[in-house]
């Protein structure tokens, strides 16, 4: 892309020339640069990213400093090698973590084997994660496809509506467990998936792990995983789309039946409500927004089914 591609950012109606900008504005100017980048399909690299390595980058420090010197026509040569910066950036990872918490807003980690001790010792509360149950859609973070899980997974969870990593601090952008941070998150490197693609063929933790010795429970769950099954699920909404809503009586049933069956399974055993979606994984009324429905409780405890938003595979 040369710097006088489409997406250059634009300059205030009041000062359409880099020669007129004070150096807020063309900090600005870059900020909106390096976001209208994003737009481009060769582009690689997340735009905190891309700010971060700029900012560090001397040549773009270089600009800034001498910027309220320049005159005219060398602001516009130097805002035109600021942009040729901006794409370099764009395009090459530094081959270093700097930290800009982008791969913490795009998912939380996914737990192995060795991550056991961690939820163990406290370090990651009990009520921070949560399961994925064998069958249930989830998209692979290395070919971006859907695919449907044959084993269960257990991941830490996301701040709600978001993809965000629940330990991602908002302000600061570090983690709030970093010396205990899981190993996806040790492995995890923007500029080579090779070390997390590796790790991806170590074994994943599991509720049977977490909770060998606690057999009836296990019975209980294994008796969940039966009665309730995602592909269940499923196959309601497919038959309710397919008799344009006639069928719905059968979706209900399942919602109730499995609310029915985690919160008085939970309650039976001393669950804490906090930690049912990591004995149970996701309920059927969370899952329902992967088919496009979200359920709503009446004051009498009549379930609606309303259509809220386009159906998605969670990448949970
Ligand atoms: S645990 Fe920490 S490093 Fe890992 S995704 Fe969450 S915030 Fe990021």
């Amino acid at each position: 892309m040369s710097p006088d591609h489409p997406f250059v950012a634009q300059p205030p109606a009041d000062a359409q020339s880099p020669a007129s900008w004070p150096v807020d504005v063309l900090r600005e100017n870059v900020l909106a640069y390096v976001e209208a980048l994003r737009q481009d399909p060769e582009n690689r690299v997340p735009p905190e990213r891309v700010v971060l390595q700029l900012t560090q980058d001397p040549d773009f420090q270089a600009v800034l400093k001498t910027w309220d010197g320049l005159d005219g026509a060398s602001r516009v040569s130097a805002w035109k090698k600021v942009l040729g910066l901006a794409e370099h950036h764009a395009r090459e990872v530094l081959p270093a973590c700097v930290m800009c918490g982008e791969c913490c807003r795009m998912g939380s980690p996914t737990l192995h084997m060795d991550d056991l001790e961690l939820l163990q010792k406290g370090a990651i509360p009990w009520e921070a994660v949560y399961a994925l149950r064998r069958g249930e859609p989830v998209h692979s973070p290395f070919k971006k496809d859907l695919f449907f899980l044959l084993d269960e997974r257990l991941k830490v969870r996301e701040k709600p509506g978001t993809k965000e990593c629940l330990f991602l601090d908002g302000e600061s952008r570090r983690c709030l467990i970093y010396a205990d941070r899981p190993l996806q998150c040790r492995a995890q490197a923007c500029w080579d998936p090779a070390p997390a693609e590796d790790l991806s063929k170590q074994p994943y933790l599991t509720r049977r792990d977490i909770f060998k010795d606690v057999e009836l429970l296990l019975e209980v769950m294994a008796e969940h995983d039966r009665r309730c099954r995602f592909d269940q699920l499923a196959a309601a909404f497919s038959e309710m789309e397919a008799s344009k809503g006639a069928s719905v009586d059968r979706v209900l049933h399942l919602l109730a039946y499995e609310d029915h069956f985690r919160t008085f399974m939970g309650e039976k055993l001393g669950i804490p409500a906090d930690q049912l979606e990591l004995v149970f994984g996701r309920s059927f009324a969370c899952l329902a927004q992967l088919f496009g429905y979200r359920v709503d409780t009446e004051p009498d405890g009549t379930r609606l089914l309303v259509p809220d938003r386009e159906p998605s595979a969670e990448n949970r």
